[in-house]
């Protein structure tokens, strides 16, 4: 499966939205700006209804520091779209992705990115973009047209 970052197809709404925390003084991760990109899959035929987000440091350029998969699905909705009950369990909820790049800080970073999950709608926003980009990916137009809304089910 291919993964894109949503800010290369909407850049405005994409860096806009992205969510960024500034962490300072904590014991567990160092200082800085971090930020949470979004990936999503870009196969036309899938619902996976699940993004992958990498965390970055703005002082530290293309270093990816957690590597996280978040779907906020039900187990049972993973089971019948992968047809196996193996592997659904990290499908569910937030994760650590076991084949993306890993710091030493990717646990304290996931225990902050299912906190964020917790508040102002961040849950939301991340489903709000993967229809975005599916719909633009499915709907024929140009993969273009930042801040589009998706229609609703
Ligand atoms: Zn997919």
């Amino acid at each position: 499966m291919f993964y894109e970052p949503f800010v290369s197809r909407f850049p405005d709404i994409g860096y806009a939205e992205m969510r960024a925390v500034r962490i300072n003084g904590r014991r567990d991760l160092p200082d800085g700006n971090y930020g949470f990109l979004e990936l999503f899959c870009t196969d036309r035929t899938c619902d996976c209804r699940r993004v992958i987000t990498h965390a970055l440091e703005e002082g530290t350029a293309g270093e990816v520091w957690a590597t996280i998969n978040y779907g906020w699905e039900t187990k049972a909705f993973y089971e019948s779209w992968y047809r196996s009950k193996q592997d659904v369990v990290e499908l569910v909820g937030a994760s650590l992705e076991p084949l993306g790049k890993q710091s030493r800080y990717a646990q304290t970073l996931l225990q902050l990115f299912e906190h964020m999950l917790g508040e102002r709608g961040y849950a939301k926003r991340l489903q709000r973009h993967y229809e975005i980009f599916k719909v633009a990916q499915n709907g024929n137009q140009p993969a273009q047209g930042s801040g589009k809304r998706p229609t609703r089910k």
